[in-house]
């Protein structure tokens, strides 16, 4: 059965918690099934409602069937397993051993998603480690020892326990495979089909992936029994005329958000705006941040009373505020006249919520503008929502300092010149004919437009943001060979040159200690920023290996492997060729 997520479902109640109008588009949190101490965790979090993906994927899995989700990050995926895992987990657990095991491509990933485990679990009293290459093992083997209920881990670092008789995996009723089609890329795939192996059978399994290549449906076909497929943002274009909408994207890190929102805005200068933001708590932060930026920020959630809401939309509608910082429940049915912009201050979790909330500008022939602040991570759910609104979303950089600085001059000029055009100048005359005795009329010109400009447009912001870069899309791949084909010979996962300047390392370890080019891949991504597919030709020689990597990487991937172990063993690790 195929499932599709954005279908419209049973009307449901409002929000717990607050006045905002019921959601028009499906199920809350607690009609899901979930237990009181998850509700409690979700509200103290600011989650409003259910994301497209956890309406589909939580009460299938809460029954414990197995499923195959395709959902990139972004759609709200990691409480989509999260949520049920917990819900899962019996009262009375007196064992140490883990009762669920979720396996994640990167350290970054394994340790984001034991902190929302952590987070979501903290009432109902959940352990929860992560074990990831590159953290001392000892550590991680006493928090195995005081007991665990959730292990959160990358294959390698799991299957290096499981065979020192540290991880037991004899109990686990739950695996996740998260990013599925990560951990493949980077040539884990033996690695999980030794740790499946290691799991009770009667287990559920959960497989996630943002593709779905062939190689991973036959592994899914060999693991999973009878899954539920679920697919969020399935590509067919929205029904009706759509928006003159001008659509931007801006990729930034999670840290230069902020800044970036205000650069944005000052650029854009919007008459009015909603800055769309994910929880009760990210509209609250952000409000009190723009505030303090000098902006007039108004919040709008879920948690507040009808009054208070009624009075924020007057000050919108009077331009008394001119930006609203709301989540999607309490925008629903949202109509404001003057709203030039709106602003998605992350990509939303699902096509169609980015469709309704950029349906609230270009109405009436009026050009809109939707702006859309793109972490590097959720850059494929952008090109979704590209493909599926069949209009394009330009990516662009953040306004420089510079960029800023031209703008607000323009600003400056514009409204002289409309003072030239229209207003009553003869009374200034005196002044100027005082000031020319002594000045050039150009200086006295150039003093006017200085105290201008400073007092329409403030002080000038010089913080420059970092600029980011989308990760290439990864290339189709179609052609891939059975999972089975490769087994165990050792072909390099991605061994082919990485693009721009690369650098070769040599690392003390080869063929002998039994290193495959999969545990270099892994050692690299589950250490460094890098990902698999930036890791490029590998070589395995009997005692030692060579691996291409991004010349500008080269010196952290040195020094983070020089930090770990390889196959368990310190090596070591430096340019094939000394600079
Ligand atoms: P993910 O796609 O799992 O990486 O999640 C993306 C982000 O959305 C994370 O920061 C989550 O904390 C947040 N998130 C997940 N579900 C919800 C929800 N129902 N409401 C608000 N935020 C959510």
């Amino acid at each position: 059965m195929t499932s599709e997520a954005g279908t419209e479902a049973a009307p449901a109640a409002a929000p717990e918690g607050g006045t905002a109008p019921p959601a028009e588009d499906g199920a809350t949190f607690a009609d899901l099934g979930l237990r009181p101490e998850l509700l409690a965790a979700l509200a103290r979090l600011g989650y409003e409602e259910p994301t497209p993906i956890q309406r589909e994927a939580v009460p299938p899995m809460v029954e414990g069937r197995d499923l195959l989700g395709q959902a990139a990050t972004g759609t709200g995926k990691t409480a989509a397993y999260a949520l049920p895992v917990l819900q899962r987990l019996p009262d009375d657990r007196p064992g140490g051993d883990p009762l669920a095991l979720v396996l994640v491509p990167t350290r970054e990933l394994c340790i984001q998603v034991s902190e929302a485990l952590h987070r979501y679990g903290r009432d109902l009293g959940a352990r929860v480690v992560p074990v990831y290459g590159g953290q001392p093992i000892p550590r991680q083997l006493r928090a195995l020892e005081a007991g665990v209920d959730v292990v959160v881990a990358t294959p390698g670092r799991a299957l290096d326990l499981l065979q020192r008789g540290s991880l037991h995996l004899g109990g686990v009723a739950t695996v996740v495979l998260d990013e599925a089609d990560e951990m493949l890329d980077m040539g884990f795939a033996e690695d999980l089909e030794a740790l499946l192996e290691e799991v009770p059978e009667e287990r559920q399994t959960v497989l996630f992936s943002a593709t779905m290549p062939r190689r991973l449906d036959a592994m899914a076909r060999r693991h999973l029994r009878d899954p539920l497929r679920i697919q969020v943002a399935r590509e067919v274009p929205v029904e009706g005329e759509a928006p003159r909408v001008r659509q931007t994207a801006f990729v930034v890190a999670r840290a230069a958000k902020p800044a970036a929102l205000g650069r944005v805005l000052d650029v854009e200068s919007p008459t009015a705006a909603i800055v769309f933001c994910r929880t009760r708590d990210e509209v609250d932060d952000l409000t009190e941040t723009l505030n303090g930026r000098g902006y007039r920020a108004e919040a709008l959630h879920g948690g507040m009373s009808q009054e208070q809401r009624d009075r924020v939309m007057n000050r919108l509608r009077g331009g008394t505020a001119e930006l609203l910082v709301a989540t999607d429940v309490a925008a629903r049915g949202l109509d404001v006249e003057q709203l030039t912009h709106v602003v998605n201050y992350d990509v939303p979790a699902a096509a169609e919520t980015y469709v309704h909330r950029i349906g609230r500008v270009g109405r009436a022939g009026r050009e809109g503008v939707a702006i859309t602040l793109v972490e590097p991570r959720a850059h494929r759910m952008l090109k979704t929502i590209e493909r599926v609104t069949g209009a394009p979303i330009h990516v662009e950089r953040v306004p420089t300092v510079a960029d800023l600085r031209a703008r607000r001059l323009e600003l400056t000029r514009a409204a002289l010149r409309e003072s030239l055009l229209g207003d009553d100048l003869e009374r200034f005359r005196s002044v100027v004919d005082s000031l020319t005795d002594e000045f050039d009329v150009v200086e006295v010109a150039l003093a006017a437009v200085k105290l201008a400009h400073e007092a329409t447009t403030g002080p000038d912001d010089d913080e420059e943001i970092p600029e980011v870069t989308l990760r290439p899309e990864r290339p189709r791949r179609d052609g891939d060979r059975g999972d089975r084909g490769d087994r165990g010979q050792g072909r390099p996962p991605r061994a082919r040159s990485a693009g721009g300047d690369t650098e070769r390392l040599f690392i003390g370890a080869g063929r002998s200690a039994g290193v495959r080019p999969g545990d270099l891949v892994g050692a690299i991504a589950g250490e460094t920023e890098l990902r698999g597919r930036d890791v490029g030709a590998i070589e395995i020689a009997e005692r030692f290996s060579l691996v291409e990597v991004p010349a500008a990487a080269a010196e952290d991937v040195i020094t983070a492997l020089r930090g770990s172990t390889i196959k368990g063993r310190k090596v070591t690790v430096r340019r094939e060729r000394p600079r």
